[in-house]
């Protein structure tokens, strides 16, 4: 026993002697950025240098996506914008040819106005999709490894390095495998219009997420107006249910007259008919998804924050929250000149400072 206890004890010592030495060691290591070579008080795969604030940040090699698996992702996205596109030709073109002829059958002070929206609606829809879909999503500054000559000190502050572009990496950008480049203030990759969102076309993506809800909702009320001119003995039901018996409960007797107005109507299988029912279904369905995902898109960008940044558990400080990061994005302008089709473009000058060899 007494043995045990005493190479315990040696153990120990031995633990200590060795921990001491760990103390004394330092590790030359060299900064990514500004090439110096600093010195860290023990073994760390993470640091930050001292002079020009680059992140040095281990993360194991991910395996390179095969060609098969980047084709798919091409084609989802392509095939999702065709998919987009054909939506919004539908709608229009269907709404145009059911409602118009029905509501405005002659020309009218009413046709000019609605074909005035209309016209209003559809091009800042497409105009934003169009930007938001071909802009670059968020350029940033690159410069090849090896030629960045002098760094400032604090030149490459929150940089990290972006193994795929082989180039730096601002603190707020992102790398997008899909797009094969880094993302200024990278939002999310968006299928639906094959590109991520990003510092440069966030604006469009945004006011075209709100077009479509103003759009869908505006198709929604007219093709409903329409429908009651179409089946104008639905618009006799309030008058019918006053006659309704207690004993029939008053839903199944809402269910039976609307039923028995569509079908007393000729018009129920009319391709117009048909035209009228996919537009109320489809723009209620959309302007719902869309709204909601717009909602959560002005919230993220109101509170400062990205949908990449929202899925991290590193919460930010909230005294970033206001309307100065609407206006970011946005502009400096009155509110009511950030609904316009002004084309605005954004410069990633985070790496300006810095001479290039
Ligand atoms: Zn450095
Ligand atoms: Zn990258
Ligand atoms: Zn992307």
């Amino acid at each position: 026993m007494e043995g045990f206890s005493g190479g315990a004890e040696w153990d120990q010592s031995h633990e200590v002697k060795s921990q001491v030495e760990e103390q004394k060691a330092v590790y030359n290591v060299q900064c990514w950025g500004c090439t110096q070579w600093l010195v860290l008080p023990s073994y760390a795969p993470n640091f930050k240098c001292g002079w020009c604030g680059a992140l040095t940040i281990y993360k194991a090699p991910q395996p390179a996506r095969s060609r098969w698996s980047m084709w798919l992702l091409t084609f989802r996205d392509r095939a999702f914008v065709t998919i987009v596109l054909a939506i919004i030709a539908s709608i229009v073109c269907g709404g145009v040819w059911a409602a118009f002829p029905v509501l405005f059958p002659t020309i009218s002070l009413g046709l000019v106005f609605h074909s005035l929206v209309t016209v209003i609606l559809l091009f800042n829809t497409v105009f934003n999709f169009a930007l938001s879909s071909h802009v670059q999503a968020g350029p940033v500054g690159k410069i090849s490894w090896g030629e960045i000559g002098f760094v400032p000190k604090g030149g490459l502050e929150g940089h990290t390095f972006c193994d795929y572009c082989q180039s730096p990496k601002p603190a707020s950008a992102h790398h997008c495998r899909k797009c094969a480049t880094c993302v200024m203030d990278m939002d999310h990759h968006c299928p639906f219009i094959g590109n991520c969102v990003g510092a440069n076309n966030h604006r469009y993506f945004i006011l075209f997420l709100l077009y479509t809800v103003i759009s869908c909702l505006y198709v929604f009320v007219m093709g409903l107006y329409t429908g009651l001119q179409v089946w104008p003995s639905v618009i006799s039901i309030n008058y019918s249910l006053k006659r309704v018996p207690r004993q029939i409960p008053m839903g199944l007797a809402l269910g039976s007259h609307i039923l028995a107005a569509l079908i007393d109507s000729p018009l129920l299988l009319s391709s117009r008919a048909l035209a009228l029912i996919y537009l109320v279904v489809a723009s209620i369905a959309i302007s719902t998804a869309v709204g909601l995902l717009l909602y959560q898109q002005v919230n993220l960008l109101y509170s400062g924050e990205t949908f990449i940044d929202s899925l991290s558990t590193y919460t930010k400080s909230k005294d970033r929250e206001g309307w100065d990061n609407l206006r970011r994005v946005f502009g400096n302008r009155h509110p009511f000149w950030w609904l316009l089709p002004i084309f605005r473009t954004y410069s990633d000058s985070s790496l300006k400072k810095i001479h290039v060899r």
